[in-house]
């Protein structure tokens, strides 16, 4: 007989955070290979902010999952059988297989892990898309050179927490702006940031003016609104702003733009949004420097485990909109 399949389908679209009865756990029986596919049991879930905007009543923002249909989510798994040629019992790999136990796949979009290289979660935490997301936005989008002062904002979440380390790796000076001691601590004592900014208790613009008083050079954003407009204060002369994320943002349908957008014609300055995928053909080279960083020390990917199952994903999801993760959010099925 085969084992129950417990999934998570959106039952409603939400309005502001997501509740309970926006979500319905479903049971079914596990699925059989068929030609040219395998199974897998889903071991690790990455839980991502953008799973917000999937399943947002605005067709602009998002609208790719469908009521009734199995959330979406990265994830990765092991394969547990397998009628495909390229896929062999016993393989991780990763893929968009959904908030589910058991997902059958033919092998599209699936990457094969490496676990000589880092340890399995690391392929959701420094060497997965949040990671790659930190390396394209801040090397290729804005171009960040030796000597820069950059800043970035979420900066104890998954993207930044590594974004601000590939700045120092790359010999700029970084400030991360994240909420609460203990992240603002932990960026600074344990990854080597040269300055934090609390948001949550500091004059965000009062404080760069100090930390940073030529001004900023490379702004990799993670959370829009009020963080956007003090730092597009505080531009240096050809200053960037990459766009990585909005998350302040996320859960209302009327996003707040920035009021003080004209700066950036007085100071030169760019402001430009990316999505990771658009670099897909170059992930296994960022991989490479990635692993290389992480096999010598000088970047620590953090990946913060929670248990508890797939019943458990609507609470994890909300931890991010509460800032309760520190790097990245991984839930094990
Ligand atoms: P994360 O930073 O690990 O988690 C979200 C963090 O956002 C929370 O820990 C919290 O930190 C902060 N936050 C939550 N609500 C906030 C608010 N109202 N105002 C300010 N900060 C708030 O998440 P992640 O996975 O690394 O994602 C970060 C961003 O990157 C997201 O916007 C995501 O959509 C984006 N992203 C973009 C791409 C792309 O292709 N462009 C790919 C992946 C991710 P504090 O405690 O510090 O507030």
């Amino acid at each position: 007989m085969n084992p129950v399949n417990h999934q998570i389908r959106l039952a409603a679209r939400p309005s502001g955070l997501p509740k309970a009865s926006d979500w319905e756990l479903t049971n079914e029986p596990a699925p059989m290979p068929r030609a040219g596919e395998f199974v897998v049991a889903v071991e690790y879930l990455s839980i991502d902010p953008a799973m917000r905007r999937w399943i947002s009543p605005n067709p602009a923002n998002s609208g790719s999952v469908p009521i009734g249909a199995v959330m979406e989510a990265g994830a990765i798994g092991r394969v547990i059988a397998s009628e495909h040629p390229g896929f062999q019992v016993g393989e991780h790999v990763y893929g968009a297989f959904g908030v589910r136990e058991f997902a059958r796949s033919n092998g599209r979009g699936v990457t094969k892990l490496d676990t000589s290289l880092a340890p399995l979660t690391a392929y959701l935490g420094a060497l997965g898309v949040t990671g790659l997301t930190a390396y394209f936005g801040l090397l290729d989008v804005g171009r960040l050179s030796e000597g820069d002062t950059a800043v970035v904002s979420g900066a104890a979440g998954a993207v930044g927490s590594v974004a601000g380390q590939i700045a120092r790796i790359k010999g700029a000076r970084v400030i991360g702006i994240a909420g609460g001691p203990q992240k603002t601590r932990w960026i600074v004592e344990q990854l080597g940031f040269d300055a934090a900014i609390d948001y949550k208790a500091d004059d965000v613009a009062g404080a760069l003016g100090e930390l940073a008083p030529h001004g900023v050079d490379v702004f990799l954003d993670n959370v829009g609104g009020e963080t956007l407009e003090a730092v597009l204060g505080r531009l240096a002369r050809g200053g960037r702003v990459v766009l990585s994320g909005g998350v302040s943002q996320y859960n209302t349908e009327q996003p707040r733009g920035p009021s003080n957008y004209i700066e950036l014609i007085r100071k030169r300055a760019s402001m430009i949004g990316f999505l990771t995928p658009d670099y897909a053909d170059r992930y296994p080279q960022a991989r490479a420097e990635l692993a290389e960083w992480l096999r010598d020390g000088r970047l620590i990917s953090h990946e913060q485990i929670i248990t508890g199952g797939i019943r458990t994903f609507p609470d994890a999801l909300l931890k991010l909109f509460a800032g309760e993760n520190i790097g990245k959010l991984v839930l094990a099925t």
